[in-house]
């Protein structure tokens, strides 16, 4: 017969693992589907110095491995597939995956997001290296130097006016003549002296040897092309990207109650529209995407999708 799992957790991020860790260790049956290596956005970030506890060489990379050893530890089990379907009519959920189908009694989605790339050359190879697209993450890496913010909206200003906390000067990089975000948040960022313009502008490249030196900045209006360099003394500046970010859910449209940018609509038990079927990390609606808060939704999930079996599927 056909293996039928207590649990099945889709993403193995920060969400996912520690969903993983909870469920096993309460000693449901437990799958954790990843599509590429586990670890989710923090394994690109070679310092996370605001999860409680991590030591001063705590890399993204270091902390996964540690969760993922303790989700193996207490038995969970790993898979390397894409899910690309969920089907929830019964009490036996189907996730239909690239590789083959899975059955279980409950599913948690902690599928994530991913933050649009601004999709010049040099930005991938030097993300985590001057390239950020965290405030909250990386601001103090930033302390006493330069940095350009890309984008216009709510997010881009908002990050940019936290930034002045510890930049130097903040430029935002702006392709329109005027900003989207809200005009309460123009106006502080109008008033902070900390913050400058560059207006009508697009960033074309970003250089370096292993380490953010100079970056090419085209005006649409006049046709000019700048190239801003470190200064000599700083060596580096940041550059900020925030244009939004992508919550990888579409396979869920259609089934999963999502708001209206895709993020998935749950209550404080992490529960979505469907009994049986969670959500958890930076793919659900909530004001703080971090490792923290998504462990945390994790462990929620867990404990819950534990309660609905026993109470809901075994009475
Ligand atoms: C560059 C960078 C630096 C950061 N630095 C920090 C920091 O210093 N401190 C901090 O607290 N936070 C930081 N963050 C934010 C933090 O990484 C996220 O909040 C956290 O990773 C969210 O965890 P998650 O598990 O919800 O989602 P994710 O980390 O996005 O993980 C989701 C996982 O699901 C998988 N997946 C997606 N779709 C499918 C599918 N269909 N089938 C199977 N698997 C799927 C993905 O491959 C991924 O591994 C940073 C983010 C970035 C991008």
């Amino acid at each position: 017969m056909e293996n039928v799992y207590d649990v099945i957790i889709i993403g193995g991020g920060p969400a996912g693992l520690s969903a993983g860790l909870y469920a096993a260790r309460g000693k449901m049956s437990t799958l954790i589907l990843e599509k590429e290596k586990a670890g989710g956005q923090i394994v690109t970030t070679s310092e996370v110095a605001n999860y409680p506890g991590s030591m001063e060489n705590a890399t993204g990379p270091i902390l996964i491995d540690r969760m993922v050893e303790q989700c193996k530890e207490f038995g969970a089990e790993f898979e390397k597939d894409t899910i690309n379907e969920i089907k929830v009519d019964g009490t036996i959920k189907t996730l239909v995956g690239e590789k083959t189908s899975y059955k279980t009694k409950s599913i948690i989605i902690a599928s994530g997001a991913n933050p649009r790339l601004a999709g010049v050359p040099g930005e991938k190879e030097l993300s985590g290296k001057g390239v950020s697209y965290c405030a909250t993450c990386d601001a103090d890496f930033f302390t006493d130097l330069e940095v350009f913010v890309i984008g216009g909206g709510d997010s881009a200003v908002e990050e940019a006016m936290f930034l002045t906390k510890f930049a130097r000067k903040v430029t935002i990089v702006h392709r329109r003549d005027e900003l989207r975000a809200a005009k309460s948040i123009q106006e502080k960022a109008f008033n902070n002296s900390k913050i400058e313009f560059m207006w009508d502008t697009v960033i074309e490249e970003i250089k370096g040897d292993g380490i953010v030196e100079s970056a090419i900045f085209r005006n649409k209006k006049t046709g000019e092309v700048t190239e801003y360099t470190a200064d000599e003394e700083d060596g580096t500046f940041g550059i900020f990207v925030f244009i939004g970010y992508i919550p990888a859910t579409k396979m869920f449209e259609g089934v999963i109650k999502m708001d209206e940018t895709g993020y998935i609509i749950t209550d404080d038990n992490m529960k979505t529209n469907i009994p049986g079927v969670f959500a958890a990390g930076d793919c659900r609606v909530k004001s703080l995407r971090q490792v923290i808060t998504a462990a945390a939704d994790g462990a929620i999930a867990a404990t819950q999708a534990e309660k609905y079996i026993e109470n809901e599927l075994e009475n």
